[in-house]
């Protein structure tokens, strides 16, 4: 067992620092984290901010490796290679993304695109056989969601959503509480999900490329907050709409939607979503024997989570790293993850969503099905 640990650690320790790949520039079969379980190779899709953070919390991964690079500019791929070790044969642009077919280096295909983008990139990578890892939202509607859901089932291949939240500890450990009965019977949860959006002319701000508004970028981790906070579906919402700068947020570009959520217990949600103010960050669970408060409560860390008897003390971990070795055991030993992060998951936000414009426009209560 010694010698087996040795080895083991042999090969992991420099897959951290060094290339993933041998002279013939193809992964080694048979490496083993030191949790004993085989690597999840990854093909980033969308070199920008956010995979920027995934590729860097990569590199402390147990389990999970950047092997490929696809992307829209050329000079990234190279500047991209070069920092990541990974080869020019390894680096793709969209056009070229067909060769990633049989390439036994690609497990997985991460796609951190423009929203609008994931389904088509989604169903691409499916069809070539590879698992599916898309970026929150993962479409900009319902229909082209359950697609996604519809070409991953038909190909064999799983899809998952980026909710790194879904493995955060201290949200775990509010959960497991909650469960154990301790805030008694919930009946009321506060979702509050907002920044200052910069630039008027980035995609976040283009109704076609982004889907909507603040809801599709930052409202979402409410919604999916109070799904996993309070442990049901909702089966109603209403929602208003407020706009103070509509040069900014035009036409189907929300900048704030104050909305609400009923659920089969008896429990409301209480939420805003907003692209007009900074500090709104927070999650509040209260129950008739208690309470759960986490401010921030999803943004990259450290998270700071307390109860009505005291602070939660998990130590600070790096969302992204957990997120991807958790993938890896997802995808590569069948691990169910205990809050979901499958494509049925993420067709519920949407779907939640979708609702949600429905409620703005008719000011109506719009029934969930
Ligand atoms: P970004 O603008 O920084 O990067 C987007 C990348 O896509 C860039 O490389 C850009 O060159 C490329 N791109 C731009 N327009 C394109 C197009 N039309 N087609 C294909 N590629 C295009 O954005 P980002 O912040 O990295 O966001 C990317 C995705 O990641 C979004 O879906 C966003 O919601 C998600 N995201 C998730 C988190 C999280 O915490 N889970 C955080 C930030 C962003």
């Amino acid at each position: 067992m010694s010698s087996r640990r040795n080895f083991i650690q042999m090969v992991s320790a420099p897959l951290i620092a060094m290339p993933f790949f041998s002279q013939a520039e193809t992964v080694q079969e048979n490496l083993h984290s030191i949790e004993d379980g085989p690597i999840l190779k990854v093909a980033l899709l969308g070199l920008g901010g956010y995979a920027n953070i995934v590729a860097k919390a990569m590199q402390n991964c147990k389990r999970a490796k950047i092997t490929a690079l696809i992307s829209g500019t050329p000079s990234k791929l190279d500047q991209w290679g070069e920092k990541y070790s990974v080869p020019k044969s390894h680096r793709f642009s969209y056009e070229e993304l067909e060769k990633i077919k049989n390439n036994p280096d690609i497990d997985a295909v991460y796609i951190m695109t423009p929203n609008l983008r994931h389904p088509e990139f989604a169903i691409k990578v499916a069809n070539l056989g590879k698992h599916v890892i898309s970026e929150k939202p993962m479409a900009t509607n319902v229909k082209d969601a359950q697609r996604m859901i519809d070409a991953c089932k038909k190909a064999g291949v799983k899809l998952l959503v980026g909710y790194r939240m879904h493995f955060e500890p201290n949200t775990l450990e509010i959960i497991k509480k909650r469960e154990a009965g301790e805030f008694g019977k919930i009946l009321f949860f506060q979702g509050l999900s907002g920044f200052i959006i910069g630039d008027p002319k980035q995609w976040r701000l283009n109704k076609q490329l982004a889907g909507g508004g603040s809801m599709m970028d930052i409202g979402i981790y409410s919604i999916n907050g109070a799904r996993y906070m309070l442990g049901e579906e909702p089966i109603w919402v209403t929602a208003q709409e407020t706009k103070t700068d509509p040069e900014k947020f035009k036409e189907g570009v929300d900048e704030t939607i104050l909305f609400q959520m009923g659920f089969p217990s008896g429990a409301v949600a209480s939420c805003l979503s907003t692209y007009a103010l900074n500090n709104l960050d927070k999650f509040y669970l209260n129950g008739t024997k208690g309470f759960a408060e986490m401010m921030p409560s999803t943004g990259y860390g450290p998270i700071k989570a307390k109860t009505n008897k005291g602070e939660l003390s998990y130590p600070h971990v790096t969302h992204q790293t957990i997120q991807m070795d958790e993938f890896a055991a997802i995808l590569h030993d069948g691990k169910t993850p205990k809050i979901p992060v499958d494509g049925e998951e993420g067709l519920k936000d949407m779907k939640i969503i979708e609702a949600i414009f429905e409620a703005v426009k008719s000011g109506k209560k719009v029934a969930l099905k």
